[in-house]
């Protein structure tokens, strides 16, 4: 396990509130990897947000590197996001009947990735993939589904199979409660790996319904596409009749305007998206062809539903959080995740420890690691020094730095970083190094 750190920042609050929370709640927190469990320590429960800031309970400023795992592009309490939402609020709060509004977004999700001509609004990324999967299925009249290992579409039962995001942080291969039934059609395959794909095509005909993928893997670090792959997926499942769904809940609408697509092109059939759409505000949407998502209810009889499903405020969020995200806004985080990125480089070289800093369009991670080689797969991601993690994480909160508090997760920018930022990154890094280079493999302590 974990060496416990000994937090240097005041942290009596957050560990007081922790300790309250874990009595109402299942470890504290309402999302796993918010309880710090991979890297020890007090989770810091957050007061305030602001820009590139955020700020716990014991008054601590930290420069964030989470972004709230995406959605905060344009940094925290963006005041005409903060104004969109308080001028929707004051109109109602959901009417469960439709609104203007959800067209717009629809048409600006549309507008911006080519591929999808209808789109339908959710309440989270978990159930955009969880009704992508049950329309391809309704669609083409097939059952299973291949995803990849490492890849993370949500806690939806049939794809929470060697998941990534929390579910590798914490080393479950599965969950229990997941019945044989529900993960009986899932076909866990290992990302870039076209022929896998392919022979398991062969394997199975007429039988696979959709291939699920993230446009570029991001929840066990990021891993790109390598080239070719997701094309040879568009190949692959055109010609044996199964659909492509390609997730973009984490890349849409960050690592450019129309995500992952923006940059590799390849066309899905389906697509998914969450996380930037709502500009952190709950929702999410699942979109696609038109003769596809025509099949749901109430044109066809794939159901889908949901109460709060383009809920008006959040429906607000989004659209502002989009209309604000311009050109320049995406050169912006290209940059600043570079600047980032050379900074980490510069420290754990310096310091001597064996890395690579990988990237996936303006998504990145550090994976401690003396290979040359790129890492393409999940079991080249398991296969890193993620010991050398923590103390390195620690060194960097400490400095007043917030990364990812798992080795399994992408780094998050924003366009609110400042030059004070990348001063306050550039003082912590050396610390943090060295504690990565001094850190020792279990086992040999
Ligand atoms: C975050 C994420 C999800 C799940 O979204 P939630 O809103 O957390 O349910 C699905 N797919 C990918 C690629 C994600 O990054």
């Amino acid at each position: 396990m974990v060496h416990s750190p000994v937090d240097s920042a005041a942290t009596e609050v957050s560990a007081e509130l922790f300790a309250r929370a874990a009595r109402s709640i299942p470890g504290g927190v309402n999302s796993p990897v918010r309880a710090f469990s991979a890297v020890g320590g007090t989770p810091r429960f957050i007061a305030e947000a602001s820009g590139s800031q955020l700020i716990d309970v014991d008054g601590n400023h930290y420069t964030d590197l989470v972004c709230s795992w995406g959605p905060m592009i344009l940094g925290h309490a963006h005041p005409e996001v903060v104004d969109a939402v308080r001028s929707a609020a004051v109109h109602g709060l959901s009417f469960g009947a439709p609104t203007e509004a959800e067209i717009a977004l629809a048409e600006a999700i549309a507008a911006r990735v080519e591929p999808v001509q209808r789109v339908r609004l959710v309440n989270s990324g978990t159930e955009a993939t969880m009704s992508a999967v049950r329309l391809a299925r309704g669609f083409t009249g097939r059952s299973k589904i291949i995803k990849f290992s490492g890849c993370y579409h949500g806690h939806v039962d049939a794809l929470l199979a060697d998941a990534g995001s929390g579910v590798a942080t914490l080393g479950l291969p599965t969950s229990p409660g997941v019945t044989g039934a529900a993960a009986h059609d899932t076909l866990v395959l290992p990302y870039n790996d076209l022929d896998a794909v392919a022979a398991t095509f062969e394997a199975y005909p007429g039988e696979i319904a959709a291939v699920i993928t993230e446009a570029a893997a991001g929840n066990m670090g990021a891993v790109a596409p390598v080239d070719g792959f997701n094309a040879g997926l568009r190949d692959l499942t055109r010609r044996h009749g199964a659909l492509l769904i390609m997730d973009e809940v984490m890349t849409g609408f960050r690592v450019s305007g129309s995500g992952y697509y923006g940059i590799d092109g390849v066309a899905g059939d389906l697509y998914t998206f969450g996380k930037v759409m709502s500009g952190g505000l709950p929702a999410a949407a699942f979109g696609g062809r038109a003769d596809v998502m025509d099949h749901l209810a109430p044109v066809g009889p794939v159901y889908q539903a949901g109460t709060l499903s383009g809920n008006p405020v959040a429906v607000a969020a989004g659209l502002a959080t989009l209309s604000l995200a311009t050109d320049e806004v995406y050169a912006r985080l290209d940059a600043n995740a570079l600047r980032v990125q050379e900074l980490l480089t510069q420290a754990l070289t310096a310091a001597g420890v064996p890395h690579r800093v990988q990237a996936a369009g303006n998504l990145f991670s550090v994976f401690f690691t003396d290979s040359d080689e790129q890492i393409v797969d999940y079991a080249g991601v398991k296969a890193t020094d993620t010991w050398r993690f923590a103390p390195f994480f620690h060194a960097l909160l400490d400095g007043g730095i917030y990364p990812p508090p798992s080795a399994f997760e992408a780094w998050f920018v924003s366009t609110a970083l400042s030059d004070d930022d990348f001063t306050r990154l550039a003082d912590a890094l050396p610390a943090a190094a060295a504690a990565a280079a001094a850190a020792v493999a279990p086992g040999q302590d």
